[in-house]
């Protein structure tokens, strides 16, 4: 071992090599500073007297699979200008750190194709000890994010865990990035990306939202010069929503109202020949029970079906005569959830079918939302609120699977 492999090796520069120890699979390195230059790390005055040593072991670099530490008498000094009494500063290794600066760099590094547990059991250190490390990193780097850039994005809350807490999310479509996480949901939660947003002056094209009312208010009170953009699979999601409610709307109906047996051998009814059906068991009534209380739930599928084809056209005109012709059937249809769906659509027509001048969606997100609930899952989401967002901007660049 060298004083310069010591360098290169480890990034130990400016102290000299003095022995090598092996102790229970570990490798130290003992190492003495090489000048006498003192300075006080308070003021940076060189009028210091020495005032004893402490010895500390910092981690480094592995060789393979087994630890290294760097041992050293770390000087202390006590200054004749400003009376602090101090240990002198490191190249090597930040305040208060027990390892070195090479140390945390490569653990950032691993850090990027393994989980924090699988860094931690490869090093042999303390969970704890990755996670702080990753944490001032990704701190650095995520604590101001860049919103200059931003044209389109989509906006969508997710609830997280079981005690109903909620977080919006605001996604860079053109990178995948999570470019903000709010506390919380609805209009306030997205207060201080309006804010951060009207600093970096970006010029935002699109916004994909759902049609909540608290989204579009403040949207177009925060950004007027944007396209909104509603997101197609909230809009089908929502109709799929009013369907089961019909559903079951329908058939505590038939179940209260009627006789149970109305719905119960429909289906013989209805293919038998009219002909043949029996008089003495009432059969033509019952299929005329059974067709009648059908009807709109016949005719909520069909436009469920044709609902799709709103988003499947060719160009907006032809998406636009899809959508009108839609709600006109769906106004006629004298089923009141379909006529209020259908009011809801008339209202929002336009940021429907902006569509077709901004193909966008909150569909991005929905893979961002699962990773964000896989991370939860890891616990670290809620004893440590500020890690968790910083793992939430950093999720578009994980590499590895989010397990452990
Ligand atoms: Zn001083």
């Amino acid at each position: 071992m060298s004083t310069s492999l010591l360098y290169h090796g480890f990034g130990i520069r400016g102290y000299r090599y003095v022995k090598t120890e092996y102790e229970n699979g570990t490798v130290a390195f003992t190492v003495r500073q090489e000048t006498d230059d003192l300075r006080c790390p308070a003021c940076g005055s060189r009028r210091v007297i020495r005032r004893g040593v402490r010895q500390r072991r910092f981690r480094c670099l592995p060789i393979g699979s087994r630890p290294v530490q760097i041992v050293l008498d770390v000087p202390r000094v006590g200054c004749l200008d400003c009376g602090e009494l101090r240990q002198v500063v490191l190249g090597f290794a930040a305040p208060r750190r027990s390892y070195t600066r090479a140390f945390e760099r490569y653990v950032i590094e691993l850090s990027k194709h393994m989980t924090i547990r699988d860094v931690a059991g490869h090093l042999h250190v303390g969970w704890d000890v990755v996670k702080d490390i990753q944490k001032r990193s990704l701190s650095r780097r995520f604590s101001h994010i860049r919103l200059k850039h931003l044209r389109r994005i989509a906006i969508d809350e997710i609830s997280i865990g079981r005690g109903h807490r909620y977080l919006t999310v605001v996604l860079d479509l053109a990178s995948g990035a999570v470019v903000f996480v709010g506390e919380g949901k609805g209009a306030r939660a997205l207060d201080p990306f309006w804010k951060r947003l009207g600093h970096a002056r970006a010029a935002i094209e699109a916004v994909a939202i759902d049609m909540s009312r608290a989204y579009i208010c403040a949207v177009e009170t925060n950004l007027p010069k944007a396209v909104l953009v509603f997101d197609h699979f909230h809009i089908v999601k929502l109709f799929n929503e009013k369907l089961s409610d019909l559903r079951r709307d329908l058939h505590r109906e038939a179940t209260e109202k009627l006789h149970k047996d109305v719905l119960k051998g429909t289906r013989w009814l209805l293919l038998k020949n009219p002909e043949n059906l029996d008089a003495k068991h009432q059969e033509s009534r019952r299929l005329h029970e059974a067709l009648t209380l059908n009807q709109p739930l016949a005719t909520a599928y069909y436009l469920k079906d044709d609902l799709r084809r709103v988003w499947e056209q060719p160009d907006k005109p032809a998406a636009q005569r899809v959508l009108e012709d839609w709600i006109r059937r769906a106004e006629s249809s004298g089923i009141t959830m379909l006529i209020k769906f259908a009011r809801t659509l008339a209202i929002h027509r336009f940021g429907i079918l902006n569509y077709y001048d901004y193909p966008i969606s909150t569909g991005p997100l929905e893979g961002t939302n699962t990773k964000i609930r896989v991370l939860q899952r890891q616990a670290y989401g809620f004893r440590d609120a500020e890690f968790f967002k910083l793992k939430i901007y950093a999720l578009h660049e994980t590499r590895y699977e989010l397990v452990g």
